[in-house]
């Protein structure tokens, strides 16, 4: 089985081949912490969940290092503007790293929710100071940067004379400079298009730190060359990041990296693309900002309902990750019609009756699904075509359950094991919990905790005692239980 992938850097699918095997370094661009986390974050964290899950699953030993940027993030992206965190804490009265904690911590809970592993490593940009100003050294002694008024800016005129600045967004310098224009004045620097990767801090500049030009802060690029190589090495097989990331974030890693190693870092650069709402890019300007609590709750005037993680999970995964996905409320309740579909076929695999023999059409599907997924899934992760194999084979389930067709115990375990692996095990979806023997528990004390409480309601109704009776019912209702009376007692089921 061979795994193809599109490298950004070659543009082309490449076949995957680790530099080390059965080890795989992987680095994955993460968030910058100064707010809540929103859909821009789900999309590169679901995609790079997906390899992260796949490698494994083809028995990888994986070190999957994501970043947490706390520091050096300026407004502008570029060299200018406050630091996003010192803002946010400087307009909330409270320290940086209160406010580098809280949104981390908010990140991890929405990651959580979205059933995204964590990663191996998380380091943090502010504890690998030391690191960083290494790294500003090397390129210094390398003769690719240069001082300026306790500043240090990478000089890509030079870089560009040796190198090739410009190889992963597939631009040339004259680009990159006509790009730039319109901006103002190029003050320290000796080109517009150097770029920062170190910064005396002003007096003003809360998060500053000692070094040999001037008490300040590293330039944003330097963190993931820096941490990437202590955590992964000086040649390492996977870096990720959203498109967003590709210039200037990525193209000025590989800079640093070549500029202070001689030679690059990453074998495959691979980029998700970026997703719009009802058409538009999402800005807070535009009033369509939605954060990930919000899609969760609903609470958000732009929504019509509540959309549950998996829900957002699934709508990310029902297209590739290099097309773009436009989220819409009309999108997103298909999305959930299909996830249902999807979960009640699988929990529907309990309810076949087992024959003694598979007819030919439901061996045929059972036969060849689990190599078509995989097929799909060997073609750069195309999530989007197993999910359609999913669905074709939960009609034959379904068909099944109907008594159309027969299914043979042993081609039955095999469809199970198909279903279950790449829906739950690779594309990380969640079952729904529940008893109502559709569907497998998730978490079997609470189930049982949730039958206790019905339990009781039972014996309230048999004494009458109609107020703890519907009040038992009420709150169930109320936390998303639906619960149905039937003549053995009653079922529940939590909506997903
Ligand atoms: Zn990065």
């Amino acid at each position: 089985m061979v795994l193809y992938l599109y490298n950004t850097l070659t543009r082309r699918k490449e076949k995957f081949e680790p530099l080390n095997p059965p080890m795989v370094g992987m680095y994955v661009c993460g968030p910058t912490v100064y707010g809540d986390p929103h859909l821009g974050h789900a999309r590169p964290a679901i995609t790079f969940d997906i390899l992260y899950r796949y490698l494994q699953h083809l028995g990888y030993k994986v070190r999957y290092v994501r970043n947490i940027t706390d520091v050096g993030h300026l407004e502008h992206d570029a060299d200018d503007g406050e630091d996003k965190i010192a803002k946010k804490a400087r307009l909330e009265q409270v320290e940086p790293m209160e406010v580098a904690q809280y949104y981390t911590n908010r990140y991890h809970k929405a990651m959580e929710a979205l059933n995204v592993l964590p990663p191996s490593i998380e380091p943090h940009a502010s504890g690998h100071i030391i690191e960083q100003e290494e790294l500003v050294k090397q390129i210094l002694n390398n003769g690719y940067a240069y001082e300026s008024e306790g500043s240090v800016y990478f000089d890509v005129e030079k870089y560009n004379k040796d190198h090739h600045y410009g190889i992963l967004s597939n631009r040339n310098l004259d680009d990159v400079i006509n790009a730039s224009r319109e901006l103002d004045g190029v003050g320290e620097k000796r080109n517009q298009v150097d770029f920062a990767l170190w910064k005396k801090a002003q007096p003003e500049h809360i998060m500053r730190w000692p070094s040999p030009w001037s008490d300040g802060f590293p330039g944003w690029h330097c963190e993931c060359t820096a941490m990437g190589r202590k955590y992964l090495g000086e040649e390492f097989d996977i870096h990720g990041g959203g498109m967003d990331l590709v210039f200037p974030h990525h193209e000025c890693e590989i800079a640093q990296a070549v500029a202070s190693q001689g030679k690059q870092m990453v074998r495959y650069w691979m980029h998700n693309n970026m997703l719009t709402i009802n058409g538009q890019k999402m800005g807070k300007s535009l009033g369509n900002f939605i954060t990930l609590e919000q899609f969760f709750t609903g609470n958000h005037e732009a929504l019509e309902q509540a959309y549950a993680p998996m829900v957002i999970r699934f709508f990310i995964l029902q297209a590739h990750y290099r097309s773009t996905v436009d989220f819409s409320n009309e999108a997103l309740q298909s999305a959930q019609k299909g996830l249902e579909r999807l979960l009640d076929g699988i929990a529907n695999i309990e309810r076949i009756k087992v024959s003694p023999e598979t007819d030919a059409a439901t061996a045929e599907m059972v036969r060849t699904l689990k190599e078509k997924c995989y097929d799909a899934m060997n073609d750069d992760l195309n999530t989007q075509i197993v999910i359609s194999l999913l669905f074709d084979a939960c009609r034959t389930i379904n068909s099944l359950c109907d008594g159309k067709g027969t299914i043979a115990d042993a081609d039955l375990a095999e469809l199970r094991d198909t279903m279950t692996t790449f829906a739950f095990d690779i594309l990380g979806l969640r079952a729904k919990s529940g008893n109502d023997g559709q569907s497998e528990s998730r978490e079997e004390a609470f189930g049982k905790a949730v039958d206790m409480l019905l339990e009781l309601r039972a014996k309230a109704k048999v004494d009458k005692d109609w107020a703890t009776s519907d009040r038992i019912r009420d709150a169930l209702a109320s936390f998303g239980f639906e619960v149905k009376d039937t003549k053995d007692g009653a079922t529940w089921k939590l909506g997903i």
